[in-house]
This record gives C-alpha cells, structure tokens and sequence, in this order.
C-alpha cells in the first residue's frame, strides 16, 4: 500500500515538472514570438520614420500581426502619408512662389513689424543695389534702401499701421535716378512668419520718359505752328483791311506765302516722321550704286547752292560696293543732310558730299559704305552736338526759323539710318564746319544679315 502510494507521488510529481517545463516553454515561445513582432513593429515605425525626413512616402508592408497592433500601425503610417503629402504640397508651393518671385520684373520686399526685412527678391536686390547672395534678413529695409525718399515713404508707411494697399510714385536718386511706382500691402496676421508689409516697386522711369517727350513735343509743335499761323493772320487782316501801297502789298503776300510754305514744310517733316517712328513706311530695299545716290542729290540741290553762293562738290570711290537701301528715303536723308549744310555755310562757303567705302565704324566685322557731307559753314558747339537729332532742337531757335528750318531734319535723318542699321556721326568744330557722316552696311554684307 504504502509503495503504491509512493509510485502514485512520484507519478504527480513528474506531472507537476513537466507541465511546468511545458509552461515555461510556451512562455518563452510566445515570449519570444511577441518580442519578434514587436521588433518587426519598431523597425517598420523607424522605417516611416526615416521615410518622412527623407520627404519619401513610407513603404505600406504587409504583415501578420494581431489585428489590435496592424491596425494602430496601419493608422500610424496613413498619418505618416498625410503629413508626407502636405509636405510635398507645400514644398511645391513655395518652389512655385519662389520661381514666381524671380521672374517677376516687380522688385518686391517684404518686412516685419519692426520694418526688418524678411524677404527680397532678385529684381528688388538689383533696383538697391544689393549683393545678390548677401544675406539680408533682419536688416532694416530703411537703411538698405538709403535713398531718402524712399527711406521717409517706407517709414511713413510702417508706421502708419494702415489696412490698405497705398500706391504711390516717386522719384529716386540712389543707386540711380529712377522713377517708381511703390505699392504697400499690409500683410494679414498669419500670412506669413514674421512678415507685417509687402512693398511692391515698378520702375516706371521709361514711362515717364515717354510722358515728357510727349508733353515736350506737344509744347514745341504748339509753340512751331502758332508763329507762322500769328503771321499768316495779322498780315491777311491788314491787307483785308486795304494796303494802298502796292509794295506792301507784294510785300505782305512775300510772308506770306513763305510761312504756309513753313508750315507745309512743317507738316510734311511731321508726316514723314510719325510714319518713320511708327513703322508705317514700308521701306522698299533695292540694291543702290551710293555714288549715284550722291549724284542725284548733288543735282537736286545744285540750283539752292548756287543760289547762295555756295561750292557744291561731289567725290566718291570708284568701285563701291552696293547698299541696300530705299531709294526715296535716302533721297530724303541726303537731302536734308545738303540742305542743312548750304543753309549754315556763308557764301563762299564749300559743301562736299563724298562716298567711301568703309568698315564698320565700331570695329565690328562688316564691310560698307560711308556718305560724308561735310561744310565749311559756321559749326556746331560741342555741348549741342549730342542732342541734334532730338525733334525740334535747335543750336539757335530764331536762326533756324528765320532760314525755314523745321528743326526736324536731323530726327528724320536719325530714323531713316536706323531704319537701314546703319549708323549716324556729326563731327563739328565751331567757325570751322560740320561733317556728318552716315554709314551704311554692303548689300549682303554680314551685318546686314545679322540684322535681320
Ligand atoms: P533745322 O530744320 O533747324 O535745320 P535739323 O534737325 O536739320 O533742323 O538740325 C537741327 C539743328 O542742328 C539746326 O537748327 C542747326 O542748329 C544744327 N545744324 C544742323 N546741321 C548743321 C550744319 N551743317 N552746320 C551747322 N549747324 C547745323
């Protein structure tokens, strides 16, 4: 009995150890299988971790954990996408608002409420003179863009604490004297980190160039037509009113006569620029023989010369090349050219008009040809020469006028050169004479066809 009992303990105890070992085992099996997963779990999260600071999207691997886990993971890697998304998109954005930035013409400044800079773009950097890689955030923008000015409008406007967008024009003296127009925008709270005004400027220097030329030429041409229209009135009155005498009589009708031919010749000097400068004459290009052009205007202007006592003298190179030219236009320039020169060359005087062959005058690669018409007249100072092709400038006013002169001969010689790319010099010394000299490139030349 007793051993029987004893085989029955011994048999429970044997139980006892092995499904303790059994447990253990299993534990150490399902211990070892969850510190797998959980493993397996952390480098997935490290995994989408380094996706995301790489700005790649994570890698959705499929996997057999309990559904409890997947599905905390699954959640974890979709916000992981979302924010990879967004990220994207907004990285898109600002590669979008930054290239936008760089094209635009505008230069545009944006400051922070202490009128600190916070951005510049490329257009901005150049209109201040400003390093183009420089760091500039957190400098004041008054004293970057030191023109006075410009610094008073920016203070006013920083400290105005306004809500509107102000747009005002002024003008500037540094880096360069410009004319701009300066929009200020306030900027909304949570637009942007720091930012509190966006200055927008426009350099509308061209433009207001544009405007005084135009208000100039409006004053001048109103100022050109009164004079002749003054006198072609008062004496049309007085011999209305009855002249006795038949000498004042032929006299009046002299003026005139010679002020509407004035104002004809003013009208036509008008026609022939406007066409020129607004494209609508077509040139007609034929290849021209220069020594001919020369002749043919030295015959036309012969019976003026004459008439003035003055030498009229043709000299040019045999065997030229040709130009390729508009036949009337450069009768037109020719003739402007000669009669300016009869007109300011006292008697006795000596007009020449030449032809030449001729490099191009600044040192490019091109052959051509060069019309000289040089006088020994009375000469032009040196202060007034660079200004003589502008629309109405003249040496002396009262002096051209009283000779019949437009003061628009030498704009339309200007557009007629330039209309053949060619190139216009006036070389003068006073008392001595005055030489102009128009250059124009070979028919078939390379400079032509460079030109197009
Ligand atoms: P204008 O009708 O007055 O001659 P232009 O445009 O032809 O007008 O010339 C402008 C000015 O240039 C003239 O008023 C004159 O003062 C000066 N000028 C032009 N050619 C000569 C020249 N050969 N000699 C002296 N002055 C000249």
């Amino acid at each position: 009995m007793m051993v029987a009992l004893t085989v029955q303990g011994q048999a429970k105890a044997v139980w006892v150890v092995v499904t303790l070992a059994v447990g253990a085992l299993s534990a150490a099996v399902v211990v070892r299988g969850v510190e797998r997963m959980w493993r397996a779990s952390a480098e997935r999260i490290g995994a989408a971790a380094e996706a995301l600071e790489q700005g790649r999207p994570p890698l959705h691997l499929l996997h057999a954990e309990p559904a409890l886990m997947a599905r905390a993971e699954r959640r974890l890697l979709e916000a992981v996408d979302l924010v990879h998304d967004q990220l994207a998109a907004l990285t898109g954005q600002r590669d979008e608002f930054e290239a936008i930035l760089r094209g635009m013409i505008e230069a545009v400044v944006v400051t922070g409420a202490r009128g600190e800079l916070v951005m510049l773009n490329g257009a901005a950097r150049r209109l201040f003179a400003l390093a183009p890689d420089a760091d500039y955030a957190g400098r004041d923008f008054v004293e970057l863009c030191r023109d006075p000015r410009l610094q008073d409008l920016v203070s006013r406007t920083q400290q105005s604490g306004g809500a509107l967008v102000t747009t005002s024009e002024l003008s500037i003296q540094y880096p360069a004297e410009r004319w701009l127009q300066v929009s200020a925008a306030p900027v909304r709270a949570g637009a942007g980190a720091g930012a509190a005004w966006v200055f927008v400027f426009h350099d509308i220097t061209q433009l207001k160039n544009y405007e005084t030329l135009r208000t100039d030429f409006i004053a001048n041409l109103t100022h050109e037509l009164r004079t002749p229209l003054a006198a072609l009135r008062g004496y049309a009155e007085t011999l209305t009113e009855g002249v006795e005498d038949a000498d004042t009589q032929r006299r009046f009708l002299g003026i005139i006569e010679r002020q509407a031919s004035r104002l004809s010749r003013l009208i036509d000097d008008l026609i022939s620029l406007s066409d020129l400068e607004r494209g609508l004459a077509a040139l007609k290009f034929e290849t021209l023989d220069p020594a001919r052009v020369v002749g043919e205007a030295v015959e036309l202007m012969r019976g003026q010369a004459e008439r003035k006592g003055v030498v009229l003298e043709q000299r040019s190179d045999a065997e030229l090349a040709q130009v390729s030219a508009d036949r009337d236009r450069m009768h037109q320039l020719m003739l402007n050219l000669l009669d300016n020169a009869i007109k300011y060359t006292p008697p006795e005087g000596r007009v020449t008009v030449e032809a030449h062959a001729a490099g191009d005058p600044d040192g490019k690669a091109g052959a051509g040809v060069e019309f000289v018409v040089s006088d020994t007249g009375e000469g032009i100072p040196a202060t007034d020469i660079s200004r003589l092709t502008e629309r109405f400038y003249r040496v002396d006013r009262a002096r051209s006028r009283e000779m019949g002169g437009t003061g628009l001969g030498l704009a339309i010689v200007k557009h007629i050169v330039q209309l053949h790319h060619g190139k216009l010099r006036i070389a003068s010394r006073l008392g001595e004479g005055t030489a102009v000299t128009v250059w124009l490139p070979a028919a078939g030349s390379a400079s032509l066809a460079a030109a197009g």
